[in-house]
Order: C-alpha cells, then structure tokens, then sequence
C-alpha cells in the first residue's frame, strides 16, 4: 500500500510533458474510483497499486488518457472514447458557444456532420431540450460509440443517428448544423500522440487539409431550414480560407474564436 502522494509523483515521473501531473491525477482517480478532488484533500487513502500501475505504464507509452479511462467529459457531459473517435478537444465546445448566441429561437432540428463520438449533437441537445436531432458519420463503428453516448446522457428518444456521406442523400431541412470535419493537411505537423492513436479519417482531409470542407460547403444550402445557421469547426491558420471558400456561396459568413483567441469556427447564415 502506498500513500497518494507517493503515487503521483513516481507516476507523474514516469508519464512526463506537459500533462504529467493532471495524468496522474485523473488516472489514480479512475483506478481507486475516488474524485480526484477528494483523492487530493485527503490524503489518507490507502491505495492498491496494482490497477495505477498498469494504467500509468500505458500512458507512460504514449496512449491518450481518453482511451485508457474509456471517457473524456465535453461541454459537462461523461462520454464514452474509444480510438474509434476523435476524443473530444475544448476547443470544439466554442462551437456550441457559438450557436448559443448566435441562434436567435430554439432550433427545432438540429445535424451534427461527422458526429464522432455524438459530442456537438449531444452538448447541443442539452443545451436546447426541446430540439431533436441527427448525428451522420461514415464510420460504423463511430456510430455505436455515439450511440452509447445518447443512451448513457439521457438523450437517446431525441438522437438518431445514421450512417452517410456528410450530407449527400439527406432530404430533411435542419435549423442548427454543426460539424467538425478532418482538416488537417496530410504534410502537416501533428503530434505522434494524436498521429498514432486517433482515426486519421476524422483528421486528415488532402493536402491542404480542406478536402472535406469542400464537398460539405455546398451542401449546405439544401440542408439549412430558413434562417438556419450552420457552425463548422476550422484549424486556427484556415480562418482566410473558409471566409473565402464562404464568399462563393450566398451565405453570410463570421469568424469567431477559441478561448485561446485562435480562429476556430466559421458560422454561416441562409438566407
Ligand atoms: N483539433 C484537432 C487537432 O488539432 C483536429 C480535429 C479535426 O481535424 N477535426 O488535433
């Protein structure tokens, strides 16, 4: 048996970078079951090493905290990771900031294009309860795990969720779409963490990393209800190159940034 604070600071040697410390925390609170909160206020807990040890050697070699907990919260909410999907990053809860001020009435219908593990379809149905909602993605295997995640929030009777090709072959007309596509360029620096453990399907989108944006942007008109909004996910250096790939459609197109005051989300407006 070993003392908490023993613990974290062998396990934090061992992981290393800039996350040492928080890694160690959260993953001992997985292990023991204990808030990490409460782990750190009292540290009298005796704890059994063997579980910590096997989670901290996993991370040591290089795997996401997400995939060893099996979780990663977004926008408040617990959901389900696997190397199926993108964990979700902080960044993309600007998205739903976003749609938040930028929505004048309650959507009714809401699309998440590229769902992923159902993160932005979820955070949005709890943000307006009286929406109902479609997560597409071409990943089967993403689809159960946004599933599950419907289920295990509580929002599966307003989430469905179907398999497709952005939004090619969708009839229905939608008040609020949100999407994080791949746009990373394949030459672009990426770290091993993120290179070797997330599906390079919901990363990389051609050279220049705006393959995706391209077959999606004209969907969009035939997908927007009127005076629907749409807020697309955009890497920090492609804000000049959205606006005017935006330019060319006849929606009305903002720029809007994350908290790190690096261009994140373009919004774009029907008519
Ligand atoms: N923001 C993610 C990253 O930089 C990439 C997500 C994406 O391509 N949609 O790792």
């Amino acid at each position: 048996m070993n003392s908490v604070i023993d613990l974290l600071k062998a396990a934090a040697t061992r992981i290393g970078g800039d996350t040492a410390r928080l890694d160690a925390e959260v993953l001992l609170a997985h292990a023991t079951g204990i808030p990490r909160g409460e782990l750190l206020l009292n540290q009298q807990h005796s704890i059994e090493p063997q579980h910590y040890e096997t989670m901290v050697k996993r991370r040591a070699a290089g795997e996401p905290v997400a995939h060893i907990t099996g979780t990663r919260e977004f926008w408040s909410l617990d959901l389900i990771v696997t190397p199926d999907v993108l964990i979700p990053r902080p960044d993309s809860e600007t998205l739903i900031e976003v749609a938040l001020r930028l929505r004048k009435s309650p959507p009714q219908h809401i699309l998440d294009l590229g769902t992923g593990s159902g993160a932005l379809l979820l955070a949005a149905l709890t943000e307006w309860p009286a929406a109902t909602g479609l997560g597409i993605d071409a990943s089967r295997a993403a689809l159960a795990v946004a599933q599950a995640n419907a289920t295990r929030t509580g929002l599966a009777a307003r989430a469905n969720f179907c398999l497709g090709n952005w939004g090619a072959g969708l009839f229905e007309r939608f008040d609020l779409i949100l999407c994080n596509p791949p746009y990373i360029g394949t030459g672009e620096a990426l770290s091993d963490e993120v290179r070797a453990h997330e599906p390079a399907s919901a990363l990389f989108a051609g050279q220049d990393g705006l393959d995706d944006y391209r077959r999606i942007l004209p969907q969009l008109p035939g997908l927007l209800a009127e005076a629907g909004l749409t807020v697309l996910e955009i890497g920090h250096e492609q804000g000049p190159a959205l606006m005017a790939m935006a330019a060319a459609t006849a929606m009305a197109a903002t720029l809007h940034q994350d908290l790190a005051g690096r261009d994140r989300c373009v919004a774009l407006r029907s008519g």
